[in-house]
């Protein structure tokens, strides 16, 4: 392989020539401009011949990255020169040693042109044989006990550690001779161990020893360790990778990074070294030495699933380069790319699950075709006391569309608090009501399940007449005689509306439980109890899902199950960018609200410093003087609705004696039975209180036209998205609403977040700015979602989820069911990724 021999030659000749770009005539640059793409081409012949295949996409990226081509020697001082040199005798170092040690089970290969065909490679003389799926016990030093702690961390397998990524990096690269080390930084010396001894350090044994080369010593300790002096023999090469420090003016390691210099690859030490996450009792030392024995060994069992069209136009790196890259990166770039590439990998999984969920959802099961009644909806509209907005009648229209077609309809309907998706999800309730089927109407919390019941039964009401004999209020079923018949209507019997909720008694709740079995009810309206095996419909024809982010995949499909292939309807006010909705509920067609019905104002809001609480209570009785009504949210409590109750009852309890003896004053609270939350939510609206003291729990959807205050204590500890579903509470009439918000602790990012609620009115805009600063976990509720773990990807970073969807979008359409050979280990990866929790089976 004469390209790489002279390359070596000139740029030995280069070096012994003292970096004087002398070593060929016309300058070391021009030759390397001319001669690069004849280099890189032998260098692809002979690397044809390595075996194993896995090295070779990491040495030929190696030698890209030394942009020969553009290389720009000339131009450097002697320190630089010397820096460019070492790092390209750095990779040919690398190059020749996968060289010499090709396995030796291989065949000779039979070109003798080559240097690296006749050798061995290091990585082939490791090679390891257990599978990937093996425990990690079989790397030597992982004890059982070990184990446990590794599967604390979900690493239980091989193929596990492979995937144990590393939180990040220190830099330990930047080599130095003693003599240049400066105070403060991160730097690495290479040297010989003159002495080393147990030591009292302070008033703790540990260890010190005297390092140096030919330039200099230093002194290095380690507290707490006297047993490394035993690691250490005089005259031992050591590498040592730290901070420097002063003591009594002199130059000290303390407690550095230490490995002895042998014929391994450093993996502690003068390098980029990774820092893995740990759990009690691992020690970075021993994950480090593990992981690497385990993508020397076994990385060669890896399949790289990635069609190599994909990885060619996204600029991927295979995937053992990938791996290899993440643990132990040349540099930080390289680092970089493997994040890209493995991150790529999980959001185009996560795409293709999704994909093929809809697709499995859509044509694997054939749906209910409605008839669409246009007297029907004609009438409805006609009785309402106001017309659709434009996005309101877009959507409706897209959702009569899908409930035409025999297929299962499998839609989101996403539209701010307040956007009017209630009304269309009520229209769509009757329709599946008029064709003979029933409906169901699934919400996060009773008070909503609740006060939505109430909402449907007053726009149906319009519809029809109150059929005598049911209690308004007091019982679960309330009936509904549409118009006469001979009005063109075709409901031309009473529907029967019904709410089911955990807190009915038992006897309620199986009596309700027979009447929907006998279909004996149109429409249902409930919470989780809704899903309980114990509830069977005659005919589910219609679910509709709301505030959709409360619930996973896996509620979602419960419902799915308890018709014969209903539509599926699933209404949420958080907004979320659109692609981002493509992956989570990609199974999902959209249609959004984008426009809020005419006449509304916004919010105004302001952040108020605590000392100023005084003012917002004072405002707030001048509000309640005019008849207005006030909504008053406690800090939210994470992870205890018990400790949230009680304060929020002790903050009720405060105001009512001492801010507001005069007034009337409601307490809510998620730990309340259902019955006193309704009671309390009803008088409320119904005016007959002024202020309702509350937890997070009137979050979503309640609505009381008469509220014009909401104000939120410890309005840091809420996301904006949250806090803009608070303030969608109010002004929801014509007056003008307000929104008041007090933190308790107003660091400067609280303050930065807080005012762009001032400012930003504009639900989508507050919900990515959320997203960036709290990650999609909390924004969504971190188990809930039903989709597979994300370990790198970001799904903020919508750039990266467009490409992965846009591949994924083209894959399946040339391949749908990957039944292609090449695509089978695709296939096998998205079965594994997908398998706890999908729906599609
Ligand atoms: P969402 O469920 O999207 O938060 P709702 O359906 O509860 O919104 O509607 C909020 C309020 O606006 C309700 O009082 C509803 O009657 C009213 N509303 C809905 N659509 C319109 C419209 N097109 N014009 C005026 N008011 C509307
Ligand atoms: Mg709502």
């Amino acid at each position: 392989m004469t390209g790489i021999d002279s390359l070596r030659n000139v740029l030995e000749l280069e070096r012994r020539k003292g970096y004087t770009d002398k070593a060929v005539i016309g300058g070391l640059d021009k030759y390397l401009h001319k001669q690069a793409g004849q280099i890189r081409q032998s260098l692809v012949l002979s690397l044809n011949q390595v075996k194993p295949k896995e090295v070779i996409p990491q040495l030929l990226s190696g030698f890209d990255e030394l942009n020969l081509a553009r290389s720009n020697y000339g131009s450097y001082g002697v320190d630089e020169r010397k820096r460019w040199m070492a790092n390209v005798f750095g990779w040919l170092d690398k190059l020749e040693k996968t060289a010499r040690t090709k396995s030796s089970q291989e065949p000779v290969a039979s070109s003798q042109e080559s240097v690296i065909s006749s050798r061995e490679s290091v990585i082939s003389s490791q090679k390891r044989r257990e599978g990937l799926d093996s425990p990690i016990t079989v790397i030597k030093g992982i004890t059982p006990t070990v184990a446990n702690k590794f599967a604390k961390l979900n690493v239980r397998t091989l193929g596990d550690l492979l995937y144990f990524f590393p939180r990040r990096y220190v830099d330990y690269s930047r080599i130095k001779p003693v003599s240049e080390l400066i105070e403060g930084e991160e730097q690495t010396i290479i040297g010989t161990i003159w002495q080393a001894r147990v030591a009292t350090l302070g008033n703790r044994r540990g260890t010190e020893a005297i390092v140096g080369d030919e330039t200099g010593n230093i002194r290095v300790v380690w507290f707490n360790q006297p047993y490394l002096a035993k690691s250490f023999r005089t005259n031992a090469r050591v590498v040592i990778s730290g901070t420097v420090g002063l003591f009594k003016g002199h130059k000290v390691f303390e407690s550095p990074e230490w490995e002895l210099l042998k014929d391994k690859e450093l993996i502690h030490t003068g390098r980029l070294v990774p820092v893995y996450p740990l759990t009690q009792g691992l020690y970075p030392r021993q994950v480090r030495k593990w992981t690497k024995e385990t993508v020397d060994g076994y990385l060669w069992q890896l399949d790289d699933f990635l069609p190599p069209e994909i990885k060619i136009r996204c600029q991927l790196l295979d995937l053992p380069a990938a791996i290899a890259q993440i643990h132990y990166p040349d540099k930080l770039t390289m680092a970089e790319r493997a994040r890209r590439r493995l991150s790529f990998d999980e959001l185009f999984l996560l795409q293709l699950g999704v994909l093929a969920r809809k697709r499995d959802w859509k044509e694997g099961q054939p749906g209910n075709a409605f008839h669409i009644d246009q007297e029907v909806i004609s009438r409805f509209l006609g009785c309402l006391p106001f017309t659709l907005t434009r996005a309101q009648e877009r959507v409706l229209q897209e959702i009569l569309t899908d409930l035409k077609q025999a297929k299962a309809m499998s839609r989101l309907l996403q539209g701010e608090v307040g956007s009017g998706k209630t009304v269309i999800a009520t229209l769509a309730l009757l329709i599946a009501a008029a064709n003979g089927y029933q409906g169901a109407l699934m919400a996060p919390t009773e008070v909503l399940a609740e006060q939505h019941y109430t909402n449907i039964c007053g726009y149906l009401s319009q519809v029809g007449t109150q059929e005598p004999g049911s209690e308004p209020g007091e019982g679960t079923v309330r009936s509904y005689t549409a118009e006469h018949p001979s009005h063109g209507c075709s409901v031309s019997r009473p529907l029967t509306i019904a709410l089911l909720i955990g807190s009915l008694s038992n006897n309620e709740k199986e009596r309700l439980h027979d009447k929907i079995k006998q279909g004996k009810v149109d429409i249902i309206v409930g919470t989780h109890a809704l899903i309980q095996k114990e509830v069977e419909f005659k005919k589910l024809g219609l679910a509709v899902i709301d505030e959709q982010h409360r619930f996973g995949v896996l509620q979602r499909s419960a419902l799915r199950q308890k018709g014969f292939n209903p539509h599926v309807l699933v209404m949420t006010a958080t907004p979320i960018p659109r692609t981002m909705a493509l992956t989570l509920y990609g199974d999902l067609d959209l249609s959004v609200i984008d426009e809020l019905p005419p006449g509304r104002q916004v919010v105004k809001t302001k952040c108020l410093e605590p000392q100023y609480r005084e003012k917002a209570y004072t405002f707030l009785q001048r509000e309640v003087s005019n008849g207005r009504q006030a909504f008053i949210i406690c800090p939210l409590i994470e992870e205890s609705e018990v400790l949230e109750a009680k304060a929020a009852k002790t903050e009720y309890e405060r105001l009512s004696r001492e801010v507001f003896p005069g007034l009337k004053l409601g307490l809510l609270h998620g730990q309340m039975p259902g019955n006193e939350k309704e009671e309390v939510m009803r008088n409320f609206r119904a005016g007959e209180l002024d202020i309702l003291v509350s937890t997070s729990v009137v979050e979503v959807g309640i609505d009381v036209p008469r509220a014009s205050v909401m104000m939120v204590e410890g309005a840091e500890r809420f996301g904006l998205s949250q806090l803009h579903q608070f303030r969608g509470r109010v002004g929801r009439d014509k007056e003008q609403g307000y929104c008041l918000l007090i933190p308790e602790k107003l660091s400067p990012e609280a303050r930065e977040r807080l005012l762009l609620m001032e400012k930003v009115h504009d639900g989508f805009v507050l919900a990515e700015k959320d997203l960036e600063i709290r990650g999609p976990g909390e924004f969504f509720g971190t188990h809930q979602s039903g989709l597979p773990d994300l370990k790198l990807a970001k799904l903020t970073d919508l750039h990266s989820l467009e490409l992965a969807r846009q591949e994924a979008i083209t894959l399946f359409q040339s391949d749908p069911n990957l039944k292609k050979a090449e695509h089978q280990p695709l296939r096998q990866q998205l079965g594994q990724v997908w398998a706890g929790g999908a729906e599609w089976s």
